[in-house]
């Protein structure tokens, strides 16, 4: 299907609400029947029908059908966070006595599902370099039933061969689970290469205003509606129809948003790189990136993020420069309208926490939908205090 009739009109049933162009917000909590057959045929799918507002919801269902056909996949959920989907993918797949084998740098909550949630349930896992495809070989066990990839991640855009890893996970029976937030379905679709489960936080580019945090969970009808049986509505960790129009309405202009990040993000990488301030800039569509080929094969495309070294002499050199940085907010997240940066240093000298092991000369941008002229000024202004 076209990416503009999965935009602009795939799951909107005009007729059914007074022709209006845009869904409604059906803000309600449980559906009424008129008879007692109507009742029972309800029943006999919630997932489809429409019953109660944990299970399935009108404006909700929208998205969904969006979703799904943008990563290509029969079906998708909606969770109240991108962690909610995440923790319900994994958990589906797992019961106590298995093992995970996972990037080693996950997303952070992600890493505490793993490591600190799941073993008390009796759920091991390995964290392994996913550059290194013979090493999530070897991490695989006669017990292992998830392997959990996140290409790229979202601070230094270590890649996995995705088409090698489902291999290795099919021939094993090994269910593959992929975060696929920092490319979106636009500039990768882990299906295609035969990954099983793909996850979002859609708070970032999905959603893009920076203003509803949403998970997305999509895969097979038949392992969708596994989910649904078990975590979902037991864990009720629901997106609000609310929050749903708001992302269908991000949705409008999703192509529009990523082409621009990703286009202004390169223009700013390249710049940065030449820049004598700098040591190295990361970005896995520049020539310099350790798996640029491997990029190129897997994805279209890169978004709005690359992350920096800066030459400073000191920490506080680097504060001051972090500090002068006018036209970027530090935040955390991104995907969003805003230019953001995220410096490592600010995860030092934090009371009560033991300092970043990132090094403290590291900031992670987020390039936004502003112009890139402009914001190339203001790094320009800010790493004269670099000098
Ligand atoms: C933000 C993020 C998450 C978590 O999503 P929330 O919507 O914040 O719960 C998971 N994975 C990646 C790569 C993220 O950037």
């Amino acid at each position: 299907m076209h990416l503009s009739e999965i935009l602009i009109h795939l799951g909107e049933e005009r007729s059914a609400y007074f022709n209006a162009i845009s869904p409604p917000v059906i803000q309600s909590s449980n559906f009424v029947f008129p008879d007692l057959p109507a009742f029972r045929e309800a029943f006999t799918d919630e997932m489809a029908n429409h019953v109660y507002t944990r299970g399935n919801n009108p404006t909700v269902q929208i998205l969904r059908q969006k979703l799904a056909a943008l990563e290509g996949t029969e079906d998708c959920l909606v969770f109240s966070s991108g962690s909610a989907a995440v923790a319900a993918a994994v958990i589906s797949q797992v019961k106590a006595g298995d093992h995970i084998v996972c990037v080693k740098a996950p997303y952070s909550w992600t890493k505490i599902l793993l490591s600190q949630f799941l073993p008390r349930f009796n759920v091991s896992h390995t964290f392994v370099d996913g550059r290194d495809t013979q090493a999530i070989e070897r991490a695989m066990q006669p017990n292992t039933t998830v392997l959990y990839l996140e290409s790229p991640n979202s601070l230094t855009f270590d890649l996995q061969d995705l088409e090698a890893c489902a291999r290795l996970a099919k021939a094993r029976g090994i269910t593959t689970i992929i975060d696929n937030s920092y490319a979106t379905p636009l500039f990768q679709k882990p299906s295609g290469w035969g990954i099983d489960m793909v996850v979002h936080s859609g708070t970032k580019y999905l959603n893009g205003h920076s203003d509803v945090v949403v998970g997305v969970l999509c895969g097979s009808k038949k392992k969708i509606k596994e989910v649904f049986d078990s975590e979902y509505m037991t864990l009720g960790a629901i997106l609000p129809p609310h929050d749903a129009s708001l992302v269908i309405r991000g949705l409008r202009t999703l192509e529009l948003r990523l082409n621009r990040s990703s286009g202004s993000a390169l223009e700013i990488a390249t710049w940065l790189e030449q820049q004598p301030q700098v040591e190295r800039v990361l970005h896995p569509f520049l020539p310099s990136f350790d798996q640029y080929d491997l990029a190129k094969k897997q994805m279209s495309g890169c978004g709005g993020l690359f992350s920096a070294y800066f030459s400073a002499s000191s920490k506080e050199r680097m504060e001051t420069f972090i500090h002068r940085l006018r036209r970027f907010l530090m935040a955390v997240s991104w995907g969003g309208h805003e230019s953001l940066a995220l410096p490592t240093i600010g995860f030092y000298d934090i009371p009560g926490r033991p300092d970043s092991s990132l090094p403290w000369n590291l900031v992670r941008f987020y390039i936004g939908l502003e112009d890139p002229q402009w914001l190339m000024e203001d790094l320009a202004q800010a790493l004269k205090a670099l000098d």
